[in-house]
């Protein structure tokens, strides 16, 4: 066997060399717009070959509380992607001083509604209005949003049900590139009801170490140096430091801040953390297209209509 000898001396000199080379090796994107597309293209076919063979098209309620002009973006690509992925939409803008009870009635009848199979309330609704109320008197079975307890409960129990979206989306971008969670690492940084806690709970059912950080964790830094999939979902620019990150680590970055000139970014530095990671999501381009293609896979679920595309990852742990 040869065995080949170096002086620290060469040693220091190969070092520093390769990590002069990684730091013009950027990290492979993560590319949310083009795996959206595969999914609504998917989701279309099969609504088409559903409605072609006599089934009923599927029908998704999207209610707009008030003009939040964040929300009204939100929801008008929404619909743009129904149209897209041969959803039908109704569509209901109510003014923003819409009572609790208001709101209640309406969600009752559209629950009641057979021609309406995903019940969406965009997010957030104004404070005399309880959100969680709303969130769990949609039908679970139209609650496309994956919001709903009895939803959070089935995915907590590893059952199939409606999954929160972000979530969903985070894996089904991972499952496309062919990455496997599966005894890595996961260090979810925010632990909101909407992405960090269901984004923990699908990443055990894919058999990863999850480890969530909050408000409360103290030396996120240490977390962070850990994580060989790191999730960063807190919706404050510069939450996690590039320089935190391990070389090589999949960095998906969910946070979403509009700078004073209107630019988007996400919660960490791209170009710093591209230079570290093996693979980023792009903001915007990354996780937020996931989000909107996942609500339309839901829709038609929630309507009876399954895809079984590579896409689509299966819970096994
Ligand atoms: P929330 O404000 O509901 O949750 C933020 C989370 O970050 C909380 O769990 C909070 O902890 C945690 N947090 C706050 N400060 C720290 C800290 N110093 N260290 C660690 N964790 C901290 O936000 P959302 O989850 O709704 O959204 C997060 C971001 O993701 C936002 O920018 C939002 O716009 C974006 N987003 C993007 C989506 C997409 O499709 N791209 C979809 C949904 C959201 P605690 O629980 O202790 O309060």
């Amino acid at each position: 066997m040869l065995v080949i000898r170096y002086t620290t001396q060469q040693f220091e000199y190969w070092k520093a060399t390769l990590k002069e080379i990684l730091k013009h090796v950027r990290a492979s994107i993560l590319d949310g717009l083009e795996v959206s597309d595969v999914v609504l293209t998917d989701v279309r076919k099969a609504i088409d070959a559903h409605t072609l063979s006599g089934g009923q098209r599927p029908g998704l309620a999207v209610v707009l509380v008030g003009s939040d002009p964040a929300s009204m973006i939100y929801v008008r690509a929404k619909r743009k992607d129904c149209e897209k992925a041969g959803i039908s939409t109704r569509d209901f803008d109510l003014p923003i001083d819409t009572t609790q009870e208001e709101l209640l009635t309406l969600i009752g009848e559209l629950n009641a509604d057979n021609e309406v199979h995903g019940v969406l309330v965009q997010l957030p609704l104004p404070p005399q209005i309880d959100e969680i109320a709303i969130t769990n008197s949609i039908k679970s079975s139209k609650d496309v949003d994956g919001f709903h307890a009895f939803n959070v409960g089935r995915l907590a129990l590893r059952q199939h049900g409606l999954r929160p979206c972000t979530p969903r989306g985070i894996m089904a971008l991972l499952h496309y590139y062919g990455i496997d969670a599966k005894g890595h690492h996961c260090v979810i940084v925010g632990a909101s009801n909407i992405v960090g806690r269901p984004m923990g709970l699908e990443m055990l059912i894919q058999g990863a170490t999850v480890t969530t950080c909050h408000r409360f964790t103290k030396n996120l830094e240490h977390f962070v140096r850990q994580a060989e999939i790191l999730i960063i979902a807190v919706g404050q620019q510069g939450i996690v430091c590039a320089d935190w990150i391990s070389e090589g680590t999949i960095v998906i970055d969910v946070g979403i801040n509009r700078l004073e000139n209107g630019k988007l970014v996400g919660d960490i530095d791209f170009e710093s953390a591209a230079n570290r990671a093996a693979w980023i999501t792009p903001v915007p381009g990354g996780v937020g297209p996931m989000t909107r293609a996942m609500l339309m896979l839901n829709t038609a679920e929630a309507a009876g209509i399954f895809i079984n595309e590579p896409h689509k990852q299966s819970p096994d742990v």
